[in-house]
């Protein structure tokens, strides 16, 4: 039997007799998603997201992928995993556990492109996305293109401050004339799916950084030596989770009322009803269990 949950927010009810006194019992903490152990070489690197010991299997162990879970009454956890959370809504600060994580590691990786004259596409305004997005506005002064295929979304990413555009065959295009001809900066490609990964190798400017979040099973061609598929000297990266570090500046964001997730709250014995929900597309953002 397995606990899902990897998304996970609390109260701590009981502290282990290890736990440093800079926790208390009432305390509220969202839980870090990779369960890492602090002491090897890449922890001591801050990159505790790629910990060895957690990063053994093909996936990241993480509570609720490989040990137990948020969807309980109760669950233990390391408090080397937790990140104290003041000023947020716990069914709002959950999400944050994964849809702010992933988005967060993502920018930080391509942060020092992120000038006041770079223009950044991001690409799939859905779960993450709509994170991505927010992170970007709230903590760069770049140029923001939002692409979706929903006109709902792109509206969404217009109200926020983002230039929003329709996510079809004539968006490359757009997008490389409103840069000169030059290109994209950074690409954030939170879908994955061939049209948007065909936008981010068709956008992406000699120099610049793509990010593929999504998994949407998308692919290019790479040849060495043609540049026609992609510019030199671009950087790619495949973001998965993100850093404690990541985490603290997500719930920081949180509770400065800059970033905010979509939930819908349903208690803990109404899961199979969520689950239904959620696989009929009847939610909007994330639905959240509450016990
Ligand atoms: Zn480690």
């Amino acid at each position: 039997m397995r606990t899902l949950g990897h998304e996970t927010a609390g109260t701590i009810a009981k502290l282990g007799s290890n736990v440093s006194d800079s926790w208390n019992v009432g305390d509220q903490a969202v839980v870090h998603l990779v369960v890492s152990c602090g002491v090897c070489s890449e922890c001591h690197a801050g990159r505790d997201h790629q910990c060895e010991v957690a990063n053994e299997g093909p996936i990241p162990m993480s509570y609720g992928i490989g040990q137990p879970g948020g969807t309980a009454d109760y669950m233990a956890v390391n408090a080397r995993h937790l990140i104290k959370l003041e000023d947020v809504d716990l069914a709002e600060a959950a999400p944050l556990a994964d849809a702010g994580l992933t988005p967060m590691q993502a920018v930080n990786s391509v942060r020092d492109r992120l000038t006041p004259e770079a223009t950044v596409v991001v690409s799939g305004l859905g779960g993450l996305g709509h994170v991505g997005l927010q992170i970007i506005l709230a903590t760069t002064g770049s140029r923001v293109v939002a692409l979706d295929t929903d006109q709902e979304k792109v509206d969404y990413a217009t109200q926020k401050g983002a230039i929003g555009m329709v996510s079809d065959e004539s968006a490359a295009e757009k997008i490389r004339e409103m840069t000169g001809g030059i290109g994209a900066d950074v690409v954030l490609d939170f879908v994955g799916v061939q049209p948007t990964v065909d936008i981010a190798t068709q956008v992406i400017r000699n120099g610049g950084a793509i990010r593929f979040v999504g998994l949407g099973r998308g692919e290019f061609p790479y040849i060495a030596g043609d540049t026609k598929v992609l510019p030199w000297n671009v950087n790619i990266q495949l973001p998965y989770t993100g850093t404690l570090s990541d985490l603290r500046q997500v719930v920081a964001l949180a509770a400065q009322d800059k970033l905010h997730v979509e939930v819908e709250r349903y208690s803990l014995d109404d899961a199979v009803t969520a689950f239904e929900d959620l696989a009929n597309g009847r939610i909007q953002g994330r639905a959240v269990l509450v016990p």
